[in-house]
């Protein structure tokens, strides 16, 4: 696990908006006729997972008829909104390690034991890419097209939520808050990363308890840019920087969604074909490159930090001093103490 965790990109929240944009675009109003998979695995028995066989016979039963409402995003999982008849419910996908969902018409072969689906002839030759091949999960639908899921370390997840359930569920628990919320002001995003005083900043950027859909590209982005050391500590990081944070981890993340996603790793968009993101790292993968900050001499290097690879520039993102003592703490400590009158 941990090898290739230093190799392989994790989708993160910019490649999961773009893939349910352009699901909602597709699939919004279409009917779900059929589901397959061969994700088969004895792991996951007795487990709300497609993975596992009878749940699957289960979903199945569920989903054929179903017509698609819309498809929403919490942090990075994607939200397929269905209504049979009066019963209104979620298919919940989250495409992990190598996992990313495309949109076609597709072949299926049952005479291959292995990569059984194929795009059609005529479509689109972005769905050929290597990369598109690893189809474990599919949806047909009444126009006969198919939602696939390509997943090379199969690692994604798929299951079904009714709606009654979904507040409840443990698959969307413990989820921070949605940086692209318009509710996610600085002074939540302060709030939040101060709960981890002694963590380092990027880790803790990165818990997806604490902000959700923040990865190992976007954080190494949004750190190099607010200037700050992968390394700092939540609490020593002075509020004027925080703010710069909070601004450069909005900018990456968008400029993530402008870009298409980010495809560095295995994300593909809807259509197969790659994001454009990558193009404008700064830190991420450039260790031994020369800093791009203007004026900046330094060089881009690379750390593990919390068993992640952190890129960062070795001169304008240094560690902080200490923080003196400023007078708003005690000022805070002795409002907060009731004075005898
Ligand atoms: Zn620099």
């Amino acid at each position: 696990m941990t090898a290739f965790a230093f190799t392989v990109g994790m989708p993160e929240l910019p490649e999961v908006q773009t893939t349910v944009q352009g699901l909602n675009r597709r699939i919004s109003g279409l009917t779900i006729k059929d589901a397959w998979t061969d994700y088969g695995s004895s792991f996951h028995k007795g487990k709300d997972s497609i993975k596992d066989a009878p749940y699957f016979v289960f979903f199945r039963k569920q989903i054929a008829g179903a017509r698609v409402i819309q498809v929403d995003r919490k942090a990075k999982n994607i939200l397929i909104r269905i209504q049979k008849g009066a019963s209104h419910s979620t298919i919940l996908i989250h495409m992990k390690m190598t996992g990313h969902v495309m949109y076609g018409s597709y072949a299926f072969d049952g005479t291959k034991a292995r990569d059984p689906w194929t795009p059609a002839p005529g479509e689109r030759a972005s769905l050929s890419d290597p990369f598109n091949r690893f189809i474990h999960f599919v949806l047909t639908f009444s126009n006969s097209k198919n939602v696939v899921l390509s997943d090379m370390r199969k690692f994604a997840k798929v299951t079904l939520i009714a709606d009654a359930d979904l507040e409840k569920t443990i698959h969307l628990e413990h989820i921070g808050p949605d940086p692209l919320e318009k509710t996610f002001t600085f002074e939540v995003f302060r709030d939040r990363l101060q709960r981890r005083p002694t963590g380092r900043v990027k880790t803790v950027l990165m818990d997806q308890s604490v902000i959700a859909g923040v990865g190992n590209i976007y954080s190494d982005e949004a750190l190099w840019r607010a200037g700050l050391h992968p390394e700092e500590r939540v609490g020593n990081i002075p509020d004027l920087l925080l703010k710069k944070l909070y601004a450069s981890t909005l900018q990456v993340l968008k400029k993530g969604i402008d870009f298409g996603g980010d495809s560095m790793s295995d994300y593909r968009n809807i259509d197969g074909e790659r994001g454009k993101f990558q193009e404008q790292h700064r830190a991420y993968r450039r260790a031994g490159k020369k800093c791009d900050k203007p004026g900046c001499p330094g060089m881009i290097i690379r750390k593990v930090v919390g068993g992640r690879s952190a890129h960062f520039c070795d001169t304008h993102q240094k560690i902080l001093g200490r923080q003196p003592a400023k007078a708003k703490r005690p000022v805070a400590k002795i409002s907060a103490v009731k004075k005898p009158v």
